[in-house]
């Protein structure tokens, strides 16, 4: 409880990407207590438009700012790391030694990229030829190693879920593609894609487009399958599912490593102990913790069963913002969230395949009745590319989208 029955109440929000700071800024404009947001980066990077740099459509400089200037209005930052939470006792410890104590917790912790759980792909991204769109330094090198190619062999490799946005990985391929095809250098080009599932998505109508586009390009596609090592020495890596094993030689490796929840989640007894991953373990449609009512969670961090993305947070801010102020109210939480997730997949360098859906892979347009969203089209690079990025750094990390 508040220290007195009139003090706001204290809002602890774990996390200032983007779901954190859409939740701070929405909770704030609501006047719904008093906002502090713990999160040690002093940068603070757009990572959809990673991968534009990567495939050599925008700028690094495009996709970051100083925390300190996109912290919302009114709402304090403290620039510090969680070391765990005692949800008993309403207290966040730090890493920095001190601690914090909250009448609500929220948690936007993100995922961590796991690049140390693939043997040789930490030393593999050291070296001249190992991009990814995960990392910004990573696809700032892509952009130029992809730029200048002219022959060989670039393999791409996509993790298993959970991953932030785990088709992003795609997004690259198909802009470099593209780009080598305008050059007339493609058929030079040895282009392989690692996927983990049999098909390239997971939605039909989406899976044909995809499946359609891979083909124009010559990509030969190695479904079900996840990358198990990598030798940087001699430039090749192991890809395998159960007995079956294939060693791919490559000239670039564009790789997008495993991703995992913060240890510290399970290790503050945040997550379901049944739960391998390790996720905060809300109640997927009020975001409420179910066994620490003053927990909550969105973002990449929370069990919400859908795929994780950054448009998934936008409903998911709404639906947490509401049921808070339910609570605060003295009422129960009613608002619901859908599942409601996306991928824009940049096929081209102007055209995008944009997947809507929601927690069962069923279409979700954003535009009811605008099925035809998942074919490819240029409106939709325009939202992509241009709209988004801007929506993005003016109204979603102030709460007002
Ligand atoms: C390459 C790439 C491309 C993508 N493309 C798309 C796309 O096209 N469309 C789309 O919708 N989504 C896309 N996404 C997904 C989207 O960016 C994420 O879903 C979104 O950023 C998740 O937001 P988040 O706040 O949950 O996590 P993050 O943005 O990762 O923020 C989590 C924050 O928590 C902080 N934190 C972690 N641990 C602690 C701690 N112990 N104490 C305090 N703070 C901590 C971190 O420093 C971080 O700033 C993409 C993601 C990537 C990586």
């Amino acid at each position: 409880m508040p220290d007195s029955p009139t003090a706001p109440p204290r809002i602890v929000v774990i996390g200032g990407g983007n779901a954190g700071l859409s939740i701070a800024g929405r909770l704030h404009r609501a006047r719904l207590g008093d906002i502090t947001v713990i999160e040690p980066r002093e940068t603070h990077v757009y990572a959809p438009l990673q991968s534009h740099i990567a495939g050599g459509t925008a700028r690094a400089s495009q996709a970051s700012r100083p925390q300190a200037d996109v912290i919302p209005p009114g709402v304090r930052w403290l620039r510090d790391a969680v070391f765990t939470v005692d949800a008993d006792a309403h207290r966040v410890h730090l890493v920095s030694g001190g601690h914090l104590d909250y009448d609500q917790l929220i948690v936007a912790a993100g995922l961590r990229l796991a690049w140390d759980a693939i043997p040789g792909l930490p030393e593999a991204m050291a070296a001249p030829e190992g991009v990814s769109n995960y990392d910004l330094a990573l696809a700032a090198k892509a952009s130029p190693t992809l730029r200048d190619l002219r022959s060989g062999t670039v393999v791409f490799t996509q993790p298993p879920e959970p991953a932030s946005c785990g088709a992003a990985a795609q997004k690259p391929l198909y802009l470099a593609c593209d780009w080598w095809r305008a050059l007339g250098v493609l058929d030079d080009i040895r282009v392989i894609l690692v996927l983990p599932d049999p098909v390239p998505f997971g939605i039909p109508d989406v899976d044909r487009e995809l499946r359609r586009v891979l083909e124009a390009y010559g990509v030969e596609v190695r479904y079900s399958r996840e990358v198990r090592s990598v030798d940087a020495t001699t430039r090749t890596l192991t890809i395998g599912h159960g007995d079956v094993e294939e060693t791919l030689a490559y000239d670039v490796l564009h790789a997008v490593p495993p991703q995992r929840a913060p240890e510290w989640i399970a290790g503050s007894g945040l997550a379901d102990p049944d739960d391998a991953h390790g996720f905060v373990d809300v109640d997927p449609e009020t975001l409420r913790h179910r066994r620490f009512p003053d927990v909550w969670s969105l973002g990449d961090a929370a069990r919400v069963a859908t795929r994780p993305s950054g448009g998934a947070i936008r409903p998911q801010a709404k639906v947490l913002a509401k049921n808070l102020r339910a609570v605060l109210r003295g009422g129960t939480p009613t608002a619901r969230y859908d599942g409601y997730s996306v991928v824009p997949f940049t096929v081209s360098r102007g055209t995008v395949v944009f997947a809507e859906f929601d927690r069962w892979g069923k279409p979700q347009p954003t535009i009811p009745f605008w099925r035809s969203l998942s074919r490819e089209r240029r409106s939709t690079w325009v939202a992509d590319r241009r709209i988004l990025p801007w929506v993005y750094w003016n109204l979603i990390l102030r709460g007002r989208a």
